[in-house]
């Protein structure tokens, strides 16, 4: 828990939300976290976050992390309050059909990619920017931001360029198509390896599990 209370002060400070990556961890774990007054987690599996969803106190904010297919939307459609990981159109589509259907609008971020590697998921952004009146016209999904994840590495400069190139597309998002849009304010970049660099170029939200919960 020390690690949980210094690593919330640094962010405080800086203004930047903690999600609590409890992704394979016990309920009794995420319920001490809760106690100490946490209320913001992320899951990146739907049947793991519907079951924690339906076993902790509703007052839990839970995020979508992970990669997400179209047909499991359904079920975390009802509850969830921000998926980080909408990257292509089809999906977003899909959210804002079961958002309707449960008369809600759900918030999403846009993923874009800018690690290297080519397992990493996400828009190019030449390509997000194509799509982006196809994904504003969806009225029940809301676009608060973007998420980028960086190259897996113990190379600071490499995160740091990723990041920074992350924090420029953001703001040329925010200051063209989102210019009248303030809604559009979120940046989700940050990981317990990164999360440092990431809130020195702009992140607004960062995902820590592991430093957290320890090891999985
Ligand atoms: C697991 C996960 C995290 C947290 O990773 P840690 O290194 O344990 O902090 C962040 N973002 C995503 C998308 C994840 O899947």
């Amino acid at each position: 828990m020390s690690s949980y209370y210094n690593i919330n002060s640094f962010l405080k400070e800086n203004d930047v939300k903690l999600i609590a990556v409890s992704k394979t961890k016990p309920i009794d774990l995420i319920q001490d976290f809760y106690d100490k007054g946490h209320r913001l987690f992320g899951e990146n599996r739907v049947n793991e976050l519907v079951e924690k969803h339906n076993a902790l106190p509703k007052d839990i904010e839970w995020h979508m992390i992970g990669h997400l297919q179209k047909n499991k939307v359904k079920y975390i459609a009802p509850f969830v309050d921000l998926i980080h990981s909408v990257d292509n159109v089809k999906l977003a589509t899909t959210i804002d059909k079961e958002a309707k259907k449960n008369e809600r609008i759900v918030n999403i971020l846009l993923q874009v990619k800018i690690a290297e590697e080519e397992t990493k998921t996400g828009f190019g952004f030449d390509i997000l920017l194509s799509k982006l009146p196809e994904l504003q016209a969806l009225t029940s999904i809301k676009i608060i931001g973007l998420m980028g994840m960086g190259t897996f590495t113990n190379d600071d400069e490499i995160t740091e360029k990723e990041f920074v190139k992350m924090h420029g597309y953001f703001n040329i998002l925010k200051q063209t198509v989102f210019r009248d849009n303030p809604e559009f304010k979120e940046l989700s970049m940050g990981m317990s390896g990164d999360y440092k660099i990431a809130v020195k170029n702009g992140s607004t939200m960062v995902r820590i599990g592991s430093l957290l919960f320890g090891k999985r």
